[in-house]
C-alpha cells in the first residue's frame, strides 16, 4: 500500500514517529524556533551527539537518535536562507527534503514528520515551500515501499490550510 500524506496542526516533539525532521542550521548545535523546541525536548544528550557529526552543508541531511522524545530518530537538515529567490533557494529546498527522505529510507524509517522548513526565520514564502514540500513527498512515496506515513506538521491553522490548498493543486489529498 502506497504511504499516506498527512496534513496536521500541532508540536512536532509530540509525536511518536519513526522520526522527526528538524530545521537546523549549518553548526547543527542547536538553534530558536523548531529547532530549539526539539532540543528541549530530547534533551542534552542530543547536542552531544549533534556536536560529533562535524555540521551539515544547507540542502543535506543527517540522522541521530531521539533520547527523550517520542520519536525514535531526528533527521537534522538544513534549509536555505530565502534571498528573494534568486541564490538556488528551491533546489536547495528541494534538496533538503529529498536528502531526509534518502537518509530515512537508508535507515528503515518508516513513518517521519516535517515541520516547515525555512518558512520561520529563514523566511520562505509558505505558499512555494508548501509545493516543493508536496512534490517530494510524492517523489519519495513512489521511491520507497517501506514508508507508510509521511506528516506535515504546521503550527497554526493559516499554515495547514496553505499546505491543504498546495496539496489540492499537486492532486495529492
Ligand atoms: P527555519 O530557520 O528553517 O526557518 P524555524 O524553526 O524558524 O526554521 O521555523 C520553521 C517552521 O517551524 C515555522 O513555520 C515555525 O512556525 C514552525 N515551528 C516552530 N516550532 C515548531 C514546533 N514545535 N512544531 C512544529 N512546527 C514548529
Amino acid at each position: 500500500m502506497p504511504a499516506t500524506i498527512e496534513i496536521m496542526q500541532t508540536d512536532i516533539t509530540t509525536l511518536a514517529v519513526d522520526a522527526i525532521v528538524n530545521a537546523a542550521n549549518n553548526t547543527l548545535l542547536g538553534g530558536g524556533g523548531v529547532d530549539g523546541a526539539i532540543h528541549r525536548a530530547a534533551g542534552p544528550r542530543l547536542v552531544a551527539e549533534c556536536s560529533t557529526l562535524g555540521g551539515c552543508a544547507t540542502g543535506d541531511a543527517k540522522i541521530t537518535k531521539g533520547y527523550d522524545l517520542p520519536a525514535r530518530h531526528v533527521i537534522h537538515t538544513v534549509g536555505p536562507v530565502w534571498h528573494g529567490g534568486v541564490r538556488g533557494e528551491a533546489e536547495l529546498l528541494h534538496s533538503a527534503y529529498r536528502r531526509c527522505f534518502e537518509v530515512a529510507a537508508e535507515n528503515g524509517v518508516r513513518s517521519i514528520a516535517f515541520p516547515a522548513i525555512s518558512c520561520g526565520v529563514y523566511g520562505y514564502p509558505m505558499r512555494d515551500a508548501a509545493s516543493i514540500a508536496l512534490s517530494a513527498a510524492k517523489e519519495a512515496v513512489g521511491d520507497n515501499p517501506l514508508l507508510e506515513r509521511v506528516v506535515f506538521v504546521l503550527f497554526n491553522n493559516e499554515a495547514a490550510q496553505v499546505y491543504r490548498d498546495a496539496a489540492a493543486a499537486l492532486g495529492i489529498l
